[in-house]
């Protein structure tokens, strides 16, 4: 008796199988079915028999020498090979799309509907470079355009090929009227930062300068710039740099405050730190803007009245992050045992902000603990943000 998981596992090949049987029975006159009806017969059940013990790559062949690959029984063929690829059998759909293309009476349009779908079981079988051949002959047939660009365009990022992924992306703005600029200006980002990387700070900055250029939202472009220009002591033109983050992304002005503070200083220019943390606190708030702020009342009035500060302004907005530093400045006011009671709290709350994580994908969930600008999960560009709330920012 088959059990149920086999049954379920080989259910759509026999069904196919069925419809294969089915298409031989129609489609062959009287007499070839009289002359090879014993054979037909015989490497159809064969083909069955093989399937039902799961002996799928010689059903294959059975089922392939029973069909030839013709204008009626083309989808068949490529049905059964897009089947193979969605149950993770890429070899066996490799082999079927393969026998499809090399027979020389096929059209040029199922030709090349069978190039695609080869070149889709190389993506699946991570044979990139196979793919990316493929994918680029139906474009110069003009064939299977925009998705063959999409592949292409997914292909370049994963082998972080930037030039190549920007024509790509160019090529598919022009080819789907969707924009591609947020994407295209962080390939020009990878490429500025592959340039700092060398220490050629010149070429980076154009590079992102063409970011920018691209997609004057690019706040990844922007902080690249204001490190570049902060590491060549460029002060001023770090800061504005910076500064510029707040009108690309506000989510993300906590990834630059401290730099941006910090290139004031260098600057020399107190006034601007403590006018530009009291607009951040006004017109978002934040835990970062709230302890940065709170370390310049401590630096130039002490722990009490830092520690003030933050109580209140945890009473409006709880954190994790604020409750900590409100223990670790109170530790040096207090004696005895309200001392080693805020001791046990402190481990706590560090015990908490250890398991955490800082960042979170808007559009699949993933969690993190670094700033990914390409989430590894869904692959999305710039969907990875600092957590909002009580244990993020
Ligand atoms: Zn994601």
């Amino acid at each position: 008796m088959i059990d149920n998981t086999l049954l379920i596992t080989v259910l759509p090949f026999i069904v196919l199988a069925f419809l294969l049987g089915a298409y031989i029975g129609r489609t062959k006159s009287k007499k070839e079915r009289s002359s090879s009806s014993y054979t037909l017969k015989s490497d159809y059940f064969k083909g069955l028999n093989y399937l039902l013990n799961e002996q799928t790559d010689k059903a294959i062949d059975v089922f392939i020498g029973l069909l030839e690959v013709g204008d009626e029984t083309f989808e068949t063929h490529i049905s059964l090979g897009n089947l193979y690829r969605q149950r993770g059998e890429v070899d066996q759909a490799i082999k079927v799309h393969q026998n499809v293309i090399s027979k020389p009476s096929l059209s040029i349009n199922k030709r090349n509907d069978a190039l695609y779908e080869l070149a889709r079981d190389y993506m699946h079988a991570g044979l990139l470079d196979r793919a990316e051949n493929l994918f680029q002959e139906l474009l110069e047939k003009q064939s299977h355009i925009q998705p063959a660009l999409k592949y292409l365009l997914s292909i370049y990022q994963q082998e972080h090929d930037w030039d190549a992924a920007i024509l790509i992306a160019k090529k598919l703005e022009a080819a789907s009227n969707q924009l591609f600029s947020k994407q295209i200006a962080h390939f020009y980002c990878e490429l500025a930062l592959i340039e700092k990387k060398k220490g050629n700070t010149t070429a980076a900055l154009k590079l992102v300068k063409k970011a920018l250029g691209t997609d004057k939202q690019a706040a990844r472009a922007s902080i690249i710039e204001g490190q570049i220009e902060q590491q060549s002591g460029n002060f001023k033109e770090a800061s504005r740099a910076f500064r510029r983050v707040e009108q690309q992304d506000a989510l993300l002005i906590s990834e630059v405050m401290d730099s941006l503070l910090q290139c004031y200083k260098e600057l020399e220019n107190g006034k601007e730190i403590t006018s530009y943390l009291e607009h951040i606190l006004d017109n978002y708030g934040g835990i970062t803007s709230v302890l940065l702020y709170a370390e310049q009342i401590r630096l130039s009035s002490g722990n009490k009245a830092a520690a003030l500060f933050v109580v209140e302004s945890l009473r409006r907005k709880p954190s994790i992050r604020g409750l900590n530093y409100l223990i670790d400045i109170s530790l040096d006011f207090t004696k005895g045992t309200a001392h080693k009671n805020l001791l046990i709290l402190q481990e706590i709350t560090s015990k908490l902000l250890d398991d955490k994580p800082v960042y979170k994908c808007t559009q699949c969930g993933f969690k993190g603990n670094s700033l990914f600008w390409h989430c590894p999960s869904c692959k999305s560009w710039s969907s990875i943000k600092p957590i909002q709330g009580i244990e993020g920012e």
